[in-house]
């Protein structure tokens, strides 16, 4: 039992014995009584051994402090005045009490850091190593008996864990691992010893402060030291570093990545890692089990309850021989045991193309590229199965074969998701080699062998009728696998059947009996089924590809065909010539900039097969690459693409569909090529139309990229390299209730006499201005919508002062707002011009202006107006195909529904996380403002979510006049599920230490 002891006390007995005047709080410890000691700046740990400690113990702790006195991670211990490293006491009880005191390593503990990434596991790996090889040098060990944390000593549990109230399932694995760990006692046993420090859980591992890149400090508490199986040490900080990790695989090897990088794994001590990491877990929990029996007030003792009981769930669901194979691909072995034999035994035994199909050879195979980078696969193809069919038969006299390694895009059902720490992802990269090959074509043995499983596979986009057949060569198994075939019901071939070499096994399955693709044969070589019943992988994360395909060897191997790999691509040349050839202001998003080669629906996928939900492109209004819209630019541009000096339906028809959006108030359209042009122009009809050059712009306004637009662009002109406010621009404050000028009941009335203001100011001098330009909600600078009365009045008094309203509806039309179809209809409100833009093409270039009768007629002052692209058949088409596209699939009644769920999703976040300050907007044109409890703007924070979200497959942006609002508008057929991920995602890395802190 621990025995109190008073803050006085310690204080006394620490001025006697090391003469500082230091403060002393009681910290946690086990058995011993441990304190926190302050003087002046620094800190230090004073430690007094439980009753009864070996004096030859402590003197052992001393030495290793004063080996590892050159170990950067580790503490000084510090000597007494009378120069001694440790000393004692008698206590109360007549016990003699020994303590000692070494200096405090100051950061903070690695159980609450978050997120823990890749690079600080790895640095633990190797921090970890570097410690055993120091520990190594102390010379005389202090020997334990029956130690119950040493995992050589594992046996102890077995008389335990029966007695406790564990879990029936936690019974069955602890007995089967014991009985498993049992086997190989003797070869365990033989694996090299050595000091090590044998607790390095995540409470003695220190971590620096910095919350972005923490780097490891220091490690702590080396009462556990013993001298016993190195691997154990590798094991025990494998398990504490994994905690709370939904890729425990992943993490793990990057702790053993580091490991052994400076202390090299034998490949017969990765073998027994996995059952280490487990007899570790499990012992943990047997000991808190019995602690919670023995010492319930102590809640020290079950700190690691429950993350432990969770990690047990989670490390014996995971099958052991395929995290060995990640284990030792991490230490630098073949991942499967077999490789290099197979790869060797398997070219005296070739099988070939003809084998398998009978009646083709391998010279009239042509290989296909179905890669995401694939030029040759539309989006159209990916999920219409009879468009697949017929490109995919175009050239009947070849068979399109091929895809070994290749990450696809095309699997994109639910069952090839799931979370993990990289946030949602898909597995991607394919691991057989598929054969377009028509349905019923007959399917033969490559080999002799014995049918392994024959099932039907009924996942959607699973593998149908599927054979396994198992054969030997030598003394090793492999496995051939055959998928897609037609249904195995009707089949006479059962388990255990023997099959001879070029044997008919089945045929190819019809779309509806393959898991719903066009018929292709899948086959994949094994060389282990794991532990799959069923199935087995076809596809694996683009970044578990090197162990897979060690376990999955290349098919081309055993059919003696030599498919040629496309090149994959250098990033890093890709970066080397936009610095090269594009001027260095043309920014890319995030820190680390992303190379994406496909676009679909409200996805992107970059290069390596991932997927991105994107929540930023309001371009992509309809869905990236929406097939309908893609199709009309493609048929259109096919047959006539010429400018609007002809007459041409396509034009009218658009105009006609346009306009009848509108009130009928305004009822003529121009087209121009982007948002910027319809501006530009919008202000040239103004200025005709008033023969003024004065303009009122909104604070934080946005409206273009050409040299008028930036004039009226309050967000350009007022930024870093912005020529400040011209002398022809009046502005209004930005109108943002929640953090502007003005805020609260008058806000509106107070920003409509900023207005007044101006209007009176320049009327009584003379000056005519030409037109107002807003947007509705007020997009870069900040997602602000506007007070409700204040445009209304607004309104008024132009019309009273016969100044032109200009509404710049290109971020917020074409049903973005759910609610109206523009944005100006949220006011009740009637502009004069409307400009039109980035939503409208879908990602064509096309933007329009509409206006009045009377504007159009005065801007018909004897010059031509002419744009030679503007108003093309081809982009008309588009457009026309947009708005088909928002009105068939009621997609504005989407982006109603969809934003509101959504909103309100974050409004509740924002109540978990008050780092959030507002959040606003309409329909799918959100704004969430990042601020600390004075609302001063938290830039920094934004930033690191944007970054963060891209890391874990979300897309997002940030802006506003102090880059602190976060931006959601993606292609309005975002759905609920996405705004679930998206949501899941944001609470994960709101509540990270970064986003948390002051
Ligand atoms: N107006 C607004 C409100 C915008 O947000 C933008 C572009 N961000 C533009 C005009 C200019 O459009 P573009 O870049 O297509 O010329």
């Amino acid at each position: 039992m621990k025995k109190k002891f008073n803050s006085k006390f310690i204080q006394s007995l620490i001025f006697s014995k090391y003469e500082i005047k230091a403060k002393a709080v009681e910290i946690n410890g086990e058995t011993d009584d441990n304190f926190k000691i302050t003087y002046k700046n620094k800190s230090f740990f004073f430690k007094i051994y439980a009753e009864n400690t070996d004096k030859k113990f402590v003197d052992f702790q001393v030495r290793i402090l004063e080996i590892l006195k050159t170990n950067k991670t580790t503490a000084n211990n510090i000597l007494n005045h009378q120069n001694k490293l440790f000393d004692h006491f008698i206590d109360q009880n007549n016990e003699i009490r020994y303590y000692r005191m070494n200096n405090w390593v100051d950061g903070r503990l690695w159980s609450s850091v978050n997120p823990v990434k890749n690079n600080l596991r790895k640095e633990l790996g190797i921090e970890s190593a570097k410690l055993v090889k120091d520990l190594n040098k102390v010379k005389s060990i202090y020997k334990r008996k029956d130690f119950h944390w040493d995992l050589a000593n594992f046996q102890w549990i077995e008389s335990h864990y029966k007695k406790l109230e564990l879990k029936e399932d936690t019974i069955n694995t602890i007995k089967e691992l014991l009985s498993d760990f049992n086997k190989n006692l003797k070869k365990y046993e033989k694996l090299r010893k050595c000091l090590i420090h044998n607790d390095l859980n995540d409470n003695n591992i220190i971590v620096s402060n910095s919350l972005v890149n923490p780097k490891i400090k220091g490690f702590i508490d080396f009462g556990d030291c013993i001298k016993t199986q190195l691997i154990n040490e590798l094991a025990i900080t494998c398990c504490y570093g994994i905690i709370n990790s939904l890729s425990p695989i992943q993490s793990s090897c990057e702790i053993i990545k580091g490991f052994n990088s400076i202390i090299k794994i034998k490949e017969e001590e990765v073998d027994f890692l996995y059952d280490l990491i487990l007899i570790r877990i499990s012992i943990s929990i047997i000991k808190s089990s019995l602690n919670k029996k023995l010492q319930s007030d102590n809640k020290y003792l079950q700190i690691s309850d429950k993350d432990m009981n969770l990690l047990f769930k989670k490390w014996s669901s995971l099958n052991k021989e395929l995290v060995t194979c990640f284990f030792r691909e991490a230490c630098g072995f073949t991942p499967n045991i077999n490789q290099i034999k197979f790869q060797k035994l398997i070219n005296k035994r070739k099988s070939s193309v003809s084998v398998l199909f009978k009646n083709i050879n391998s010279n009239k195979l042509k290989e296909i590229d179905l890669s995401v980078s694939s030029k040759w696969l539309t989006n159209e193809l990916i999920n219409d199965v009879d468009l697949f069919k017929q490109k995919i038969n175009s050239q009947s006299d070849l068979t399109f074969c091929g895809g070994y390694l290749e990450n696809r895009a095309v699997y994109n059902s639910s069952d090839y998701e799931r979370l993990t720490d990289y946030g949602f992802e898909n597995r991607t990269t394919h691991l057989g080699i598929d054969f377009w090959v028509k349905e019923n074509t007959s399917i033969h043995a490559i080999d002799d062998g014995i049918i392994k499983n024959i099932v039907n596979d009924k996942t959607i986009k699973g593998y149908g009728g599927l054979i396994i057949i198992e054969h030997k060569l030598k003394n090793i198994n492999y496995y051939s696998l055959y998928g897609h075939l037609s249904d195995q019901n009707k089949s006479e071939l059962k388990i255990g059947d023997k099959i001879k070499k070029g044997e008919k096994i089945g045929e190819i399955g019809s779309t509806k009996e393959n898991g719903g693709w066009c018929p292709h044969l899948h086959f994949q070589i094994m060389l282990s089924l794991l532990d799959f019943k069923n199935d087995f992988p076809g596809v694996c994360m683009e970044y578990e590809k090197k162990t897979w395909s060690s376990i999955c060897p290349n098919p081309e191997l055993i059919l003696d065909i030599n498919l040629s790999k496309k090149k994959p691509v250098d990033e890093n040349k890709l970066k080397t010539a936009r610095q090269k050839y594009l001027g260095n202001n043309l920014k890319m998003s995030y820190d680390l900039p992303v190379y994406m080669v496909r676009g679909f629906n409200q996805f992107l996928y970059s290069n390596n097969g991932k997927k991105y939900l994107d929540t930023v492109n309001n371009i992509a209004h309809v869905g990236h690459q929406n097939i309908n819209v893609t199709n009309a630019a493609k048929n259109q541009m096919g047959i006539l693409n010429t400018n609007t000096r002809y007459l041409h339906d396509e034009i009218l028809s658009l105009s006609k569909n346009l306009l009848s959006k509108f009130s009928k108030k305004l009822s003529k359209v121009y087209y121009v090529n982007s948002g910027s042009e319809a501006n530009e122009l919008a202000i040239r009809m103004s200025n005709i139309y008033n023969q003024s050059d004065k303009y009122i712009v909104m604070e934080g306004g946005y409206h273009g990229n050409t040299n008028k637009t930036l004039e009226v662009s309050n967000y350009k002109y007022k930024s870093k390299g912005g020529k400040g406010k011209p002398k022809n621009i009046y502005e209004i404050p930005m109108p943002d209730e929640y953090r502007g000028k003005y805020r609260g009941k008058n806000a509106s009335e107070n920003y409509f006499k900023e207005l007044e203001k101006i209007i009176q100011r320049t009327s009584n001098s003379n000056d005519k201005i030409s037109a107002m330009i807003f947007e509705p909600i007020i997009s870069c600078g900040g997602q602000i919508e506007l007070p409700k009365e204040f445009l209304k009045k607004c309104r008024k008094i132009l019309t009273e002062h016969n100044i032109i309203m200009i509404c710049d509806e290109v971020q917020t039309g074409f049903g973005r707002m759910g609610e109206k179809y523009w944005g100006y209809e949220l006011y009740d409100i009637i502009p004069d011009i409307i400009t039109l833009g980035k939503p409208m093409g879908n990602g064509h270039p096309i933007g329009a202006v509409v206006c009045t009768q009377n504007i159009s007629e005065k801007f018909d002052n004897g010059l031509e107006f002419f744009s030679s692209f503007g108003g093309n058949p081809v982009s008309c088409k588009i457009a026309n195909e947009v708005i088909k596209e928002i009105d068939s699939k009621k997609l504005q009644l989407n982006a109603d529904k969809t934003g509101l769920y959504l909103k309100t999703k974050l409004k509740q976040l924002a109540k978990k996380f008050p780092l959030i300050g507002d959040v606003r907007g309409k329909g799918l044109f959100i704004g969430m403002e990042l601020v600390n409890e004075q609302l001063y703007p938290q830039a920094d924070k934004a930033v690191y979510l944007v970054n963060r979200m891209k890391d874990l497959g979300i897309l997002m942006s940030n802006d506003g006049l102090d880059k602190n609002v976060i931006k959601i508008k993606p292609p309005i057929i975002f759905s609920i599920e996405d705004s679930n991920k998206l949501v899941t995602i944001l609470d994960k890395v709101f509540g990270e230490d970064f986003m948390l802190s002051n």
